[in-house]
C-alpha cells in the first residue's frame, strides 16, 4: 500500500477502481488531489525552528501565566475579531441551541461512512449518528435528549439533506487515502505553559518521509468567511509541529454549496501563522491578566451578542447598517 496521497491515487480522474464520479465530484477531487511533482519536501529541522521561534516571540509574557494557557483556533479568531465579544461569551455557560447540532451530527455521520461496511443511505447514517450520539451522555446527548420528536426529526432531516449534498459532491472516500476524521492535534510549548490545541475534521493523505502529502479539510455547515483561512493556517502549524512535515494542502469543504477552497502549504504560509500566533497569543495573556482593555470591533456578530445592548460601538454600528431597526 502507498504511504501517501499520490497523483496516482487521488489524482485518478474516476475517483478509484469501479467508481464513477459526478462532475460536482471530480471537480471537488481535482482541486483536493496533488500531484507528485508539486509536493514539497521540507527540512529535517523544520518543526524544531518553529517551536523555537514560537517559544522566542512568546517568552517575555510566558513567565506572567500563573496556570496553563489553552490556545485552540476559536481564541485566536477571539483576539482578531471583537474582544469584548469573546470576554462576554467567556462569562457565559454554554448551551447547546438546535442551529450547532446539525454540525456536529454531520461531522459523526462522515465518520461512520468511513468506518461502517458501505450501502448506507444518508439518512440511514444520520439514524446511526443521532443514536450514537444520544447513547454517550454529555452536553450535547442531553440537550437531544430534551427536544420533542418533531424538532429532533427535523434536525435528521437537514443533516439528510446536507450529507447526501456531501455524497453527491465530494468525492467517496476510499481506504487507500488514509481518511481519518476528527484527528487530534496538540503542541505543549514553554513545557506546557501554553498548550496549541485542534482537531481536524477530516484528513486525506499523509506525508512520506519530509515529503508532504496529507491533505487538512475542514467540513463547513455555514457559509464561507474570512477567518476560516486563518484557521486552516494554525492547523497547518499543529500538524507540522506534532508530526515534523506540514501538510500539503488546506481545504474547506462548504457542504451546502458543494464546493471546496483550497490553499497549498509553503513556508511563507506556516510564517505568517507563526507571526499571527505569536501576537495572539501575547494579546490573550493581557486580556487574561487585565492589562488591556478588550478592543470593541462591530461586525455582523453585533446582531446576536450578548452584551449588544450596553455596547456603544456595536449599537451605531447596527444603526448604520439598518439591523437595530425594526423596519
Ligand atoms: S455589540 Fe458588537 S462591538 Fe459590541 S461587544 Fe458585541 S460584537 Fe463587539
Amino acid at each position: 500500500m502507498a504511504s501517501v496521497v499520490t497523483s496516482s491515487e487521488l489524482g485518478t480522474t474516476d475517483g478509484g477502481p469501479g467508481t464513477s464520479l459526478t462532475p460536482a465530484q471530480k471537480a471537488t477531487l481535482d482541486l483536493i488531489r496533488l500531484p507528485n511533482e508539486e509536493r514539497i519536501t521540507h527540512a529535517s529541522n523544520l518543526a524544531a525552528q518553529i517551536e523555537l521561534e514560537l517559544e522566542r516571540e512568546t517568552i517575555d509574557f510566558v513567565d506572567r501565566l500563573d496556570e496553563p494557557l489553552w490556545i485552540s483556533k476559536r481564541q485566536l479568531h477571539a483576539v482578531n475579531s471583537c474582544e469584548a465579544l469573546y470576554e462576554a461569551q467567556e462569562e457565559q455557560s454554554f448551551e447547546w441551541r438546535i442551529p450547532m447540532t446539525r454540525g456536529q451530527i454531520f461531522h459523526k455521520c462522515v465518520e461512520l461512512s468511513i468506518h461502517l461496511p458501505l450501502g448506507r443511505t444518508a439518512s440511514e447514517l444520520v439514524d446511526e449518528a443521532v443514536t450514537s450520539i444520544m447513547g454517550r451522555g454529555d452536553g450535547l446527548a442531553e440537550f437531544l435528549l430534551s427536544l420533542g420528536d418533531v424538532e429532533r426529526a427535523e434536525i435528521r432531516s437537514e443533516v439528510a439533506g446536507l450529507l447526501q449534498t456531501f455524497f453527491d459532491t465530494f468525492p467517496p472516500l476510499r481506504s487507500a487515502w488514509h481518511p481519518t476524521t476528527e484527528l487530534p492535534r496538540k503542541v505543549l510549548l514553554h513545557q506546557g505553559k501554553i498548550v496549541l490545541q485542534g482537531r481536524f475534521d477530516l484528513t486525506l493523505g499523509r506525508p512520506e518521509e519530509l515529503t508532504a502529502g496529507r491533505v487538512l479539510i475542514e467540513l463547513k455547515t455555514g457559509r464561507s468567511v474570512p477567518h476560516h483561512l486563518d484557521d486552516l493556517r494554525f492547523y497547518a502549524l499543529l500538524e507540522t509541529l506534532v508530526v515534523g512535515v506540514p501538510p500539503a494542502l488546506l481545504a474547506s469543504f462548504y457542504v451546502d454549496a458543494g464546493r471546496v477552497q483550497v490553499e497549498h502549504v509553503d513556508e511563507d504560509l506556516l510564517r505568517s501563522a507563526i507571526r499571527r500566533t505569536a501576537e495572539s497569543i501575547e494579546r490573550l495573556v493581557e486580556l487574561r491578566l487585565g492589562q488591556a482593555q478588550a478592543h470593541k470591533r462591530p461586525s455582523g456578530a453585533c446582531k446576536w451578542c450578548p452584551v449588544a445592548e450596553s455596547c456603544g460601538p456595536g449599537q451605531a454600528w447596527l444603526e448604520e447598517t439598518g439591523n437595530g431597526r425594526v423596519w
